[in-house]
């Protein structure tokens, strides 16, 4: 199996990621360049980045849930695709609409279970 390993896609197209929600479980951080932190606490991060390919805007929303009895830490985060500074700002304050967003896909990450990628619900098909 070869994973994709980041968008290659020219300016002003539809950023691989979301047809492709695995690159959300990848090294996103290889292909795409911090624009905005957010919001920064220990476990919950909200950060505004853009692909380096294709320039979309990405609003980054991770949170962790620390496991007290295991260790194993869970965590999950969503990329929701943004058309600029302004909507990331906005849309950072509502995590509702961050989690119901048409154009967004997220990576889940159980502490004792696989991860897995996928459209956020609601989304487009
Ligand atoms: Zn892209």
């Amino acid at each position: 199996m070869t994973a994709p390993l980041a968008c290659d896609r020219p300016p002003g197209s539809t950023c691989r990621m979301l047809d492709e929600p695995a690159l959300a479980a990848g090294h996103w951080r290889d292909w795409t360049t911090s624009v905005e932190t957010l919001l920064d606490r220990s476990h919950d991060h909200r950060e505004l980045v853009t692909c380096n390919s294709c320039g979309q805007f990405w609003l980054w929303d991770w949170h962790e849930v620390t496991n007290w009895t295991s260790g194993d830490d869970s965590s999950w985060a969503i990329f929701a695709a943004v058309g600029s500074v302004d909507e990331a700002r906005a849309l950072a304050r509502d995590s509702a609409a961050i989690a119901s967003h048409p154009r967004a896909v997220y990576c889940n990450r159980p502490g004792d279970g696989v991860e897995t990628t996928g459209r956020v619900k609601g989304g487009e098909s």
